[in-house]
């Protein structure tokens, strides 16, 4: 390569908002019903209709902005964005242009070294459109079936500033949104159920240029992993073009997850192809002040809040608590768990330990895990009271976990109870000294490894049953009276 160069990515998410009804009329968003039955005259664009405006969506849409730290408009309008495409009935899609809701936000992202700042350039609401439905795909299906049952379901769009540095920057930051979100509650923000929506500007420039270079907008990501994976295809292919002498030009390209390459989708619209104009149909909104405040005490602890609470109360390391807190689900499963037994370190172990291996391995959330918080709990108090050793406890979790049944059950059921009987454990220990001589002798010349094979030898013969400090113990006793 001949030149350096420097990545410029900034996103456009949009967000599905779950609330009851429509944003301009009363018609169910629910997801997965017959297609066109959740539809009536205004979301149909039926002539001589006029919508209104759900108050939610404008309150979700502030909550949003001020968890992004966003500055809320005291004036805002909608527009309407005006294009030809069957899956949206009037023909033009309500929206907002120069007067969002909310400006200037930022969110931090947590890189390797640092922290960075992401700017947020704006927040505002529109209306989803339909949804067309092939058969096999776009190109080649012979005819198109139109389900309005989307149309005028609500939707933000953040839009960030171009301070994105590469592919991985724009992954930790669409993370970052994801969980941030969710903690607000007002999106389910499923990137496969299309609850949350990606969109990326990718340019290049040589490094130390200031100036941007020609931008190409990358649709169809629908996954963190599709994001990164064609996010980095973008940029090797911009860098060869220009290396090859050509230049970019400014289009729409759609990620081609099969192929794992972006193609052309068509040129790139600007502004005044959608002669935007307010929307007559709807009054300009001014946003009071004591109702933003009032939405602002509605916000709840958020993921870098509660991140830092648990470093600075529980003594977390900052890893293991920012792992904790990345989803609401998680940080509230941890709490729930740490009300039932409160030792924060033994609980974010197993978290982030067996139990985030077990539902990665079943493809389940925490919010569905069939170990509660407080049969959790009564595993370690029965580890605590010695009744099961360490290594039994996992056997019993992966039970627990399978069964959704309480750990002291699965322990009678199955005979797990620790041995904890120096007679019965006497025994077995002297069946192993008489049997192992080299070993015993090891230990005796002071290789203290030979009691960790003398140990395993005990615990094997009991299953694991065995209480290993008591095993130990009786080993050293017991070779101490050996005659030399
Ligand atoms: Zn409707």
């Amino acid at each position: 390569m001949l030149n350096q160069y420097e990545t410029v990515i900034g996103l456009e998410v949009h967000l599905e908002l779950k609330t009851n009804s429509k944003i301009f009329c009363s018609s169910s968003t629910s997801f997965g019903g017959k297609p066109n039955t959740h539809v009536c005259p205004v979301c149909l664009g039926l002539p001589g209709v006029l919508p209104v405006v759900n108050k939610k969506v404008v309150e979700d849409a502030i909550l949003v902005a001020l968890a992004l730290n966003c500055r809320i408009a005291e004036f805002s309008k909608f527009d309407r964005k005006n294009y030809y495409y069957p899956d949206m009935p009037k023909n033009y899609q309500i929206s907002q242009y120069d007067l969002p809701i909310a400006l200037n936000g930022r969110l931090e992202i947590e890189l390797d070294e640092e922290i960075k700042k992401i700017g947020i350039t704006r927040v505002h609401m529109e209306e989803d459109t339909g949804k067309l439905v092939h058969q096999g795909t776009i190109t080649t299906t012979p005819f198109s079936l139109v389900d309005y049952n989307r149309a005028g379901v609500p939707l933000l769009e953040i839009v960030s500033e171009p301070d994105l540095r590469s592919p991985e920057e724009a992954r930790i930051y669409l993370e970052k949104l994801k969980s941030i979100i969710q903690y607000t509650g007002v999106s389910d923000c499923r990137m496969e159920e299309g609850s949350l929506r990606c969109d990326a500007n990718v340019s290049v420039r040589q490094t130390g240029k200031e100036e941007f270079g020609t931008k190409t907008e990358i649709k169809n990501m629908n996954s963190f992993r599709a994001l990164q994976k064609a996010l980095t295809y973008e940029v090797s292919r911009q860098i060869e073009v220009l290396e090859e002498g050509g230049r970019i030009v400014q289009e729409t390209r759609t990620w081609d997850e099969g192929q794992g390459i972006t193609l052309p989708l068509r040129s790139k619209e600007q502004a005044h192809d959608y002669r935007y104009f307010p929307e007559p149909d709807l009054t300009p909104m001014i946003i009071e002040r004591e109702w933003v405040e009032s939405v602002r005490n509605r916000l709840p602890e958020l993921p870098d809040a509660r991140r830092d609470r648990y470093v600075r109360d529980y003594g977390l390391p900052e890893y293991d608590a920012g792992v904790l807190t990345s989803t609401k689900e998680m940080a509230d499963y941890f709490e729930a768990c740490l009300n039932a037994y409160s030792s924060p370190k033994t609980v974010s172990n197993w978290i982030m330990g067996d139990l985030s291996r077990l539902l990665n391995a079943n493809n389940l959330e925490i919010d569905k895990c069939p170990v509660s918080p407080v049969n959790l709990a009564s595993l370690f108090k029965i580890l605590d009271e010695g009744t099961i050793s360490g290594k039994i406890a996992k056997v019993v979790f992966e039970e627990m976990f399978a069964t959704g049944k309480d750990a002291g059950t699965i322990v009678k059921e199955k005979g797990l109870v620790q041995i904890s009987d120096e007679g019965s454990l006497s025994a077995i220990v002297e069946e192993i000294i008489a049997g192992n001589p080299k070993s015993v002798s090891d230990y005796r010349n002071g290789k203290d490894k030979a009691m960790g094979f003398l140990v395993g030898q005990v615990m094997k013969a009991t299953k694991g049953k065995a209480n290993p400090e008591l095993v130990n113990k009786l080993f050293k006793e017991k070779i101490k009276t050996l005659i030399t």
